[in-house]
């Protein structure tokens, strides 16, 4: 709870110089200005891939955890589980243990009853309050955001979020709780075909437990039927059941059987992590299979091997990709025009963003011979694009009259685009090209 917590309230806080035209949040979702910064990383939108690759890793990464240790994620780093379980630990300090609370449930509305309730209500709202300011920090600067908050100046849009995700959080975490895991989540419904009798689970070794009774009582098992796991158990199921759908693996039960066995001075592990192979195994007096064993198999291999090759795709894509981001339109009404002196003339449309937190100059060259080339409003062929800005550039190429390419139906040819240095790109500068055509008279 103190690390997800953790990195869920801080993240937005923490500061990254990129230089004085960009923001200097870390990790930071900038919707006007269309981009995803996320510490030394910077994604535009045409790289989208780099975020559809990472949901893909997130995927394959839950399907090689609960194939191999069962639904780690519902139990100790899903939201519902992680703001339920803090939800909890508020209405423990307040109201007390279970039997307290229980006690209180059951008794009539009375002053001391009132105070706590409200008390705990208002404590759930102010934890809701903080978990949708905390969101709309990730898409915006946050202390100039919460300097807007304070003066009532932020936008409305940052109200409507924050006031949406504060009853969100105060209705799930305080009173729907396992309800939304057991009706509303669909991953308990697709777990299932992620796991398999190798997976490391909770279970209870019944033939140890069973049949239960008083600690001490004639042929009876270790299970006293106390039902502290039953109690602790945040979904409201009983593990002597066997599995099931609910559970979400969160090891409450374990922790509080094991209390229970070391006050009976009996040996810890009635309930524990165990794969069904292994709870056979044991029945049969055999020795359990190592954990290591059950973790490295052919699906968790396969897992492992896909999730690391996306990864690798994406570090290898991250470093390849260019500082330079152009698009080459031909206008093709008309193809060409012939002017006064007989020169066949193309019109090209250029997009050119300048990814750099400085402005930039761009050159621009043809890389076959014979083409005269020329941009609109400009005497040589160069545009200074403004950081982090698109320019929109109307570029001519043109063929004297009478020449090959002149006389050419179409020639094919690289348009080379420059980039100067800039202090945060690669020294030198760095250049692109992109092939297009140049249309001639033909015949
Ligand atoms: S906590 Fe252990 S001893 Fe108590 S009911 Fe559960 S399994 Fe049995
Ligand atoms: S049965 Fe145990 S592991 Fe499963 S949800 Fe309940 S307390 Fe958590």
């Amino acid at each position: 709870m103190v690390l997800t917590l953790g990195i869920y309230y801080i993240t937005p806080w923490i500061r990254w110089d990129r230089g004085p035209a960009l923001p200097d949040q870390a990790v930071l979702v900038d919707i006007a200005g269309r981009r995803f910064f996320f510490f030394m990383i910077e994604i535009w939108p045409h790289e989208f891939y780099f975020v559809a690759g990472l949901l893909i890793m997130a995927g394959l990464g839950l399907f090689l955890f609960t194939s191999a240790m069962g639904r780690v994620w519902c139990g100790y780093a899903c939201p519902q589980t992680v703001w339920t379980d803090l939800f909890i630990l508020v209405e423990r300090w307040i109201e007390g243990d279970r039997n307290a609370r229980i006690r209180l449930q059951r008794s009539r509305w009375t002053g001391e009853k009132i105070r706590k309730r409200a008390l705990k209500w208002t404590v759930w709202l102010g934890i809701g309050l903080a978990t949708g300011g905390a969101w709309i920090f990730y898409f915006t600067d946050a202390p100039g955001l919460l300097r807007d908050l304070f003066a009532l100046e932020a936008h409305p849009v940052a109200w409507v979020t924050m006031l949406i995700l504060t009853l969100t959080t105060f209705v799930f975490g305080g009173f729907m709780r396992e309800q939304i895991c057991i009706y509303a989540c669909p991953w308990p419904r697709i777990q299932a075909a992620m796991m398999d009798e190798e997976t490391i689970t909770i279970a209870y070794r019944d033939w140890r437990g069973e049949p239960r009774g008083k600690a001490g009582a004639e042929g009876t098992g270790d299970c006293i039927d106390c039902k502290a796991c039953v109690n602790v158990c945040p979904m409201g199921i009983d593990i002597r059941d066997g599995q099931q759908l609910a559970c979400i693996t969160c090891g409450l039960c374990i922790d509080a059987c094991d209390d229970i066995m070391g006050k009976i001075g009996k040996p810890r592990g009635l309930i524990d992590y165990l794969a069904l192979t292994d709870e056979t195994r044991e029945r049969e007096g055999k020795a359990p299979i190592p954990a290591w064993r059950h973790v490295l198999r052919p699906r968790t291999l396969l897992y492992t091997a896909l999730w690391a090759g996306v990864g690798i795709a994406l570090v290898v894509a991250l470093f390849l990709r260019s500082d330079i981001d152009v698009s080459v339109t031909p206008v093709r009404n008309p193809t060409y025009v012939t002017l006064s002196d007989g020169t066949i003339r193309n019109t090209y449309d250029i997009r050119l963003r300048n990814m750099e937190g400085e402005p930039r100059r761009f050159t621009f060259s043809v890389g076959e011979p014979g083409y005269g080339l020329a941009i609109e409003g400009a005497d040589l062929p160069e545009v200074e694009v403004p950081a982090n800005e698109t320019a929109h550039i109307r570029l001519y190429l043109s063929a004297a009259a009478g020449s090959a390419l002149a006389r050419a139906t179409r020639s094919d040819l690289t348009l080379w685009i420059e980039g100067a240095a800039t202090t945060a790109g690669p020294a030198g500068g760095s250049r692109v090209s992109k092939d297009t055509v140049f249309n001639g008279k033909g015949g």
